[in-house]
């Protein structure tokens, strides 16, 4: 056995399933499908609005909170900031292809290549393992129905059920009770250096952080994650202590 915890509490969005890069993809492919309704402009300059739009919207922690709990409307009002930033006013464009965007991005949802492959052999371990996910019920529950990911976990927690998510220390709290672990035999495996790094690590949570881009640590970070992986294969290939 190498030196793998008791327990791992592991996050969904951009650590088991590919997400935040289909952004910009299906947003340049809503774009281009409206082009003809949008005179003046070209789909990558209505994109790149979009993208500023929608960096600034997701940058604040509460209306962060507020919006991933309650995404009905939000894609609308991220195209009309963009419409706005270009000075294109197209009554009810911007909500139809807000909802045009939901459906083609939570259909383009995929796991990480070698992804299952790495919670099976966790699993085979004998590595307790609990999903920590923040989001809604409805959108948090059809992703880990679809891609059948509720036998590889003991418990999972989302958001949107339990009342709060992470960073809250309750959320990693309970998922332990239920792995039966303490902090010094828990990992926290994610994307989100907040999230799944730091808050859990100032519990005594080992911190590991899914740097699924492959680009590190972004620059002036003052978070030191206890290990990077780029996959979650990774996990299964740590050096023996
Ligand atoms: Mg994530």
């Amino acid at each position: 056995m190498n030196n793998l915890p008791k327990a791992m509490l592991i996050d969904l969005d951009d650590t088991i399933l590919a997400y935040d890069k289909l952004a910009r993809p299906t947003w340049l492919s809503v774009c281009q499908n409206h082009a003809e309704t949008l005179p003046g402009v070209t789909p990558e300059e209505v994109v790149e609005a979009i993208d500023e739009y929608r960096k600034w919207y997701w940058s604040d922690p509460t209306r962060h909170r507020t919006a991933r709990l309650n995404l009905g409307n939000v894609r609308g009002d991220v195209v009309e900031g963009g419409f706005k930033r270009l000075g294109i006013t197209v009554p009810g464009l911007a909500l139809k292809m807000g909802n045009e965007y939901a459906e083609k991005r939570e259909q383009a949802v995929t796991p990480f290549p070698g992804a299952i492959d790495a919670l099976v052999a966790l699993k085979d371990l004998g590595i307790r393992m609990a999903m920590v996910t923040n989001g809604s019920s409805e959108t948090q529950r059809a992703k880990i129905s679809r891609w059948d990911l509720e036998p590889y976990f003991e418990y999972i927690l989302v958001e949107g059920e339990f009342g709060t998510g992470k960073p809250d220390p309750e959320v990693y709290r309970h998922a332990m009770t239920t792995l039966d672990s303490e902090p010094s035999n828990t990992w926290m495996i994610g994307d989100n250096l907040e999230w799944e790094v730091a808050a859990p690590q100032r519990m005594g949570i080992t911190g590991v952080w899914h740097d699924w881009k492959g680009r590190g640590l972004p620059q002036g970070t003052k978070i030191k994650p206890d290990r990077i992986i780029k996959s979650l294969q990774d996990l299964l290939q740590l050096p023996l202590e």
